[in-house]
């Protein structure tokens, strides 16, 4: 017993020393622990995109002539050509109809809009023609994209549990995009270290810690591979339907396996969305990717934030080392710059956007 005290009293004083300064110094916590670098090297801190861009992945409710001028300013000083917006949540028919004639009406080279999908009665025999019809309307009124959100597969419920991603009722959507060539934008699942233990080899602990809304592992009874497998079985049922994997189909980590999807699935497409730590921290297999697969590969940013912005250009562009990310708790390291050369950033800022997506004036966009 006394031998075990004896072993114990380090540790218990360690821990009542919390607020006490330790040897060395005080202790702090992971969320305080904030060094400022000493490294000198070059700078390119970028306020705008080297060429014009399209961004695939963006979120406006509002929809006003006034809004959209107040967006084009700031559009303006990115560089950002053209904004494709998506509804915020189960945003179709009315909503999609009127957000298509304003921009029409008052920018109509700067702005497109998307659709959701209608996800009302799903019980219903008739739902996946009905589903589908109102996919046709909104295109016939002037939706370019089909932006299926998070919930799908994760939150979305029938009178049987949870929705698989790949559930055959929702065929008859995908066949409609295909039929109108329009592009599906889906988001599925969340970061894998979200879907993981809280523990101290989660590179996601911090996020977990600020944002314990965001911890799958302990409110989902399905795991982050059974989602992303639906999602690639999604893809491959149907080859006529193109789709564009929302933040790098959660695969930034994983680059060698996305490229195999890639190779694999013609059809599929991805964005780039809120991955920027992902890319940073591996900038030269990065770079190898947006080389090798430069043709599928599309600017999207999810969350709307002009200073923001600045972070994509710095990281695709310079190949400057060692700087901040855009937010710590997204993996507690620096970034490094892929210096992408031109031609693969004129496809990934606005050449494959141009192709994909009906429609678009490629007035304004370089050769
Ligand atoms: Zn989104």
């Amino acid at each position: 017993m006394r031998r075990i005290l004896l072993l114990t009293l380090p540790l218990a004083s360690a821990v009542f020393a919390a607020n006490a300064p330790a040897p060395g110094g005080p202790t702090i916590s992971i969320e305080e622990y904030d060094p400022k670098s000493t490294l000198r090297v070059p700078e390119h801190k970028l306020t705008r995109g080297k060429f014009p861009f399209i961004e695939v992945h963006s979120h406006h409710r509002e929809v006003t002539p006034a809004r959209l001028d107040q967006l084009i300013k700031e559009m303006d000083g990115l560089n950002m050509g053209l904004m494709i917006n998506s509804p915020v949540g189960g945003g179709q028919g009315k909503w999609v109809a009127e957000a298509a004639a304003t921009m029409k009406a008052h920018a109509p080279a700067r702005f497109r809009v998307m659709t959701n999908m209608d996800q009302s009665k799903l019980d219903d025999p008739g739902y996946g023609a009905r589903a589908a019809a109102q996919l046709e309307t909104d295109i016939k009124a002037g939706a370019i994209g089909l932006k299926v959100w998070k919930g799908f597969g994760m939150t979305l419920q029938d009178s049987n549990g949870r929705i698989k991603v790949d559930d055959p009722r929702f065929d008859p959507v995908w066949a409609m995009a295909a039929k109108h060539k329009i592009p599906v934008l889906i988001h599925t699942a969340d970061p894998w270290g979200l879907f993981q233990p809280m523990d101290k080899n989660n590179e996601r602990w911090l996020e977990l810690k600020l944002q314990a809304r965001r911890n799958q592992s302990v409110q989902t009874d399905y795991t982050w591979e059974q989602l992303i497998e639906e999602q690639h079985r999604l893809f491959a049922r149907h080859p006529q339907t193109t789709f564009i994997a929302a933040h790098l189909g959660w695969l930034g980590h994983d680059l060698g396996k996305l490229g195999a999807v890639l190779d694999r699935l013609p059809n599929v497409y991805a964005e780039i969305g809120a991955i920027t730590s992902e890319l940073g921290r591996q900038p030269r297999a990065a770079h190898r990717f947006f080389v090798k697969y430069q043709d599928r590969i599309l600017f999207g940013k999810d969350r709307y934030d002009v200073e923001e912005y600045h972070v994509y250009f710095r990281l695709l562009e310079t190949d400057d080392e060692y700087f901040d990310p855009i937010r710590k708790y997204h993996g507690i390291w620096k970034l490094y710059g892929l210096a992408l050369p031109d031609d693969v950033l004129k496809k990934l800022y606005y050449k494959n956007a141009l192709r994909i997506f009906p429609g678009l004036p490629s007035a304004g966009f370089p050769e």
